[in-house]
């Protein structure tokens, strides 16, 4: 088999899914991104973007899958109950999260938010609770492992930022953050030499909010540069954030740093 893993794009927006034609360029869907080989299937985030990776991992009858979640604020894990492989009995989902997560899913899923909550679902879901610090391998689809360590994050409630490490390459996973205090020189370390940082750019830089648990792309530039980072991916744009306005910073970025992109939906990076 081919070594190559493929990072896929399903998601780029936060807070909330943005239908309307003004986002359509960068798409409207809420976090959810891919990296995968063969049937081995890592997911980070579940937001709405996680509904059409599921119709492609239905249509392939990929049969186990591994989704890790930043954190429960809704744009997170809104598309879990609408992922078609939760109603196939023969699949295997398993969900990582900070310690609370089973009990949390439990309460958002079922009635009266949701008709039906995770024990009702036909596949065999099991719910990994992960402390900050802590690393495990994936064994996920028969390739080779892929080791996974977390981190504490900045974010209100809480958030855990992951480091997928496979073959001599690396990601970094940091949403959503703000940075503050010496979270910069903590996630520069995390992310030392990964291959893609996905980076929180929930704000453009003159409009930032302190507060609010986000960052700009000139801050991920910034711990990007200091983690000698191959690739730093800004997603989670807000409503304030247009394809006209997401472009118009693209290119300042890109001006900066031609190692930052900005992920729109469909993206593929070959890793
Ligand atoms: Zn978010
Ligand atoms: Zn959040």
């Amino acid at each position: 088999m081919d070594d190559t893993w493929k990072l896929t794009v399903w998601g780029v927006r936060g807070s909330a899914p943005a239908p309307e034609p003004d986002y359509a360029g960068y798409g409207g869907n809420t976090s959810c991104f891919s990296i995968e080989r063969g049937d081995t299937v890592v997911v980070l985030d579940a937001g709405s973007g996680l509904a059409a990776l599921g119709d492609e991992l239905a249509r392939r009858e990929v049969r186990r899958v591994d989704i890790l979640l930043s954190h429960l604020h809704l744009d997170h894990v809104m598309g879990l109950f609408i992922f078609p492989l939760l109603h196939d009995e023969t699949a295997q989902i398993h969900l990582y999260g900070r310690p609370g997560l089973g009990w949390a899913l439990d309460s958002l899923a079922g009635p009266p938010f949701w008709p039906v909550g995770l024990a009702q679902c036909r596949a065999a879901v099991q719910v990994h609770e992960v402390r900050a610090g802590a690393s495990f391998t994936l064994e996920a689809g028969g390739a080779p492992g892929l080791t996974v360590a977390a981190m504490e994050g900045n974010h209100p409630g809480g958030c855990c930022y992951y480091r997928l490490d496979w073959g001599g390459r690396s990601m970094v996973y940091a949403l959503d953050c703000e940075l503050e205090g010496d979270m910069d020189v903590r996630l520069a370390r995390f992310a030392r030499g990964v291959d893609v940082l996905i980076w929180d750019a929930g704000f453009f830089p003159e409009r930032l909010v302190r507060g609010w648990g986000h960052s700009t792309w000139e801050e991920g530039l910034a711990v990007g540069r200091a983690a000698q980072a191959g690739q730093v991916l800004m997603t989670h744009y807000g409503r304030k954030q247009s394809d006209q306005s997401v472009q118009e910073q693209e290119r300042l970025a890109q001006r900066a740093d031609s190692r930052i992109q900005f992920a729109r939906e469909g993206m593929v990076i070959r890793l």
